[in-house]
């Protein structure tokens, strides 16, 4: 039977039509599509500065509850939805992050959907892709390369060695490289200092690209970044080191938006992937808005649960880019709500209607959340094989009684034929013009207190709690001019508090902020609350250990 089928099976077996195609139904001349092979291609910088006078099309974020062992499924879901809404006759693009190719070769699944509602090539997707990552990774590097030779030549700049911030990074899991130390063996390589690499995904450049409208102020961006401190604690910008301009030209065709299309033909931005915690966790603006240019609906998903990723879409994307967020897409699963109403992952296949309705209040929570940003409403149920018609219907009371409609949706079996219902609900909801979208705290409130904000109107936290440290910290930011920037809360994704444990609504809690960094090109505060790791490592039994070619070629293990 087809739903038996693996995700990879089926990606394989996907009815892909010639990349020109996919980008004629959207309007893009084949001249302005740049192919990496037949199935990928690039939007070309030229082609997206003429649609500047264009008007933009809806936007709807897909977003979820906390997430939980048993999977929930956005990418699954905004895939689906962008399917759902052609098939109903409506033009629309859905916009996506790319995979980071590192955590594949250790125990994450893929990142193009799943089941019948999928982007395609998902192998190349999971893996080098179009080479953007490699791209920022060159990037990045550039700079660590430029700041230790700046201060072997001499240190015109004043560098205090032990205050550089700007690390490496690669994408690959690789633990031994968290903490090192650099410019070993003697005068000839440099002074020795410590350092460390992060995984590509967590650089700030990820961040900037991710952010910035147009090469121009990518450029402004890469300058920006604070780099190292000098003894008298005076900040060095990359602008300082002059690296800017060079990479910039390495991240030039990194900046075009990669287009390729879903199982069904539509197409699909897939562009940029920055870290859902100590980063915004969305996708490029500039595939955002070149989408909204082209289509009349745009379907983009924020990472993690609504807590942190529509927060940070709402507070960080759309708050820079100028984005007013038409509808918003919760995504629920009947064996999630179990699991927040306390059924172990192993007990998920039996009938449990109480435990669903236990486990309710923490959607209910990101539905008032949500609306709090004055965007509308609805939640998807994504329906998997194992719920019982009285587990939906519980799911199904419980957001009626919030004021909300929640829609069974079959995408993930059945494809754009099972998720008509959402995306005509959708349609009410954008033509209805029901939002009206307001960032949750003002640009000029103070920086603490934007930090007080979230946890409290978002996680429902009594207090913050922060070392004399931190606040001092902050306050010498807001002196230095950086007091406007939005908040950038890195936290657990399993709960609205910072107790990973925590499932369900607490209240109560509070939260401490160990640490706070400043992205001065991306242009955000870090609050760090608990234990984040910027350099993942590979677990017992890599999946790397599984993956190969079989006897016609094909990748094997990845999903
Ligand atoms: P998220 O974006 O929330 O991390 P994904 O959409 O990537 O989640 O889905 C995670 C995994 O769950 C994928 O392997 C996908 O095939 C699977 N999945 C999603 N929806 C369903 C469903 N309705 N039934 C079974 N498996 C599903
Ligand atoms: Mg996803």
């Amino acid at each position: 039977m087809a739903e038996f089928k693996t995700d990879i099976e089926i990606a394989r077996a996907a009815n892909k039509k010639p990349i020109q195609d996919i980008g004629a139904k959207l309007g893009i001349p084949s001249e302005h599509l740049l192919p990496y092979g037949h199935d990928k291609a690039k939007v070309s910088a030229d082609f997206i500065k003429s649609l500047r006078d264009r008007p933009e099309g809806k936007l709807v974020l897909v977003t979820a509850i906390n997430p939980t062992p048993a999977g929930e499924g956005k990418t699954t879901t905004t895939v689906g939805l962008g399917d759902g809404l052609n098939r109903i006759g409506k033009k629309a693009a859905i916009c996506i992050r790319e995979a980071s190719l590192g955590p594949n070769f250790g125990m994450k699944g893929g990142a193009a959907g799943g089941g019948h509602a999928q982007v395609v090539p998902m192998e190349d997707m999971n893996l080098h892709f179009t080479g953007d990552f490699h791209a920022i990774t060159s990037a990045h590097n550039l700079l660590s390369a430029m700041i230790d030779n700046h201060i072997y030549w001499g240190n015109e700049l004043g560098i205090d060695e032990r205050r550089v911030t700007w690390r490496r990074v690669m994408d690959m899991n690789d633990r031994a490289l968290r903490d090192i130390v650099v410019s070993l063996g003697g005068v000839a390589n440099g002074f020795p200092r410590q350092t460390g690499f992060d995984i590509t995904v967590a650089s700030e450049v990820m961040a900037i690209l991710c952010l910035a409208k147009d090469l121009d102020d990518l450029q402004k961006r890469l300058g920006d970044i604070v780099v190292a401190y000098r003894r008298d604690k005076s900040p060095v910008y990359c602008r300082d080191i002059k690296a800017d301009g060079a990479m910039t030209v390495l991240l030039k065709d990194a900046m075009q938006p990669n287009l390729v299309q879903t199982l069904e033909n539509n197409p699909a931005f897939v562009h940029g992937g920055p870290f859902a915690n100590i980063a915004h966790g969305c996708n490029s603006v500039i595939a955002t808005t070149t989408a909204l240019k082209l289509a009349d609906y745009v379907v983009t998903e924020a990472g993690f649960g609504a807590d942190l990723g529509a927060e940070k879409f709402f507070d960080i994307k759309c708050r820079k880019a100028g984005l007013k967020p038409a509808a918003a897409v919760i995504v629920a699963t009947v064996r999630a709500m179990k699991m927040n109403g306390g059924v172990k992952k192993e007990d998920l296949g039996s009938e449990n209607v109480e435990a669903v309705k236990k486990g309710c209040p923490n959607l209910g929570r990101h539905i008032a959340n949500t609306k709090g940003f004055g965007v509308p409403v609805v939640v998807a149920i994504n329906h998997f094989v194992s719920d019982t018609e009285a587990e939906i219907q519980a799911v199904k009371d419980y957001v009626a009684e919030q004021g909300a409609e929640a829609i069974v949706c079959r995408h993930w079996a059945d494809g754009s034929a099972g998720i008509e219902d959402l995306a005509r609900k959708v349609v009410e909801m954008a033509e209805s013009d029901a939002s009206n979208f307001s960032p949750l705290y003002p640009d000029d409130m103070p920086l603490f207190q934007k930090i007080e904000t979230i946890a409290k109107r978002i996680y429902h936290a009594d207090e913050v709690i922060a070392d004399k440290s931190v606040r001092a910290q902050l306050r010498q930011w807001e002196e230095a001019g950086y007091g406007h920037l939005p908040v950038c809360m890195a936290k657990t994704q399993y709960s609205f508090s910072t107790d990973p444990n925590l499932r369900g609504a607490p209240t109560g809690h509070s939260v401490p902020v160990r640490e706070v960094r400043l992205s001065a090109g991306a242009g955000f505060i870090v609050a760090i609350c608990g234990e984040i790791m910027t350099m993942p490592g590979l677990p017992r039994k890599p999946s790397a250990e599984v993956i190969g070619l079989n006897d016609e070629g094909n990748v094997e293990g990845l999903f």
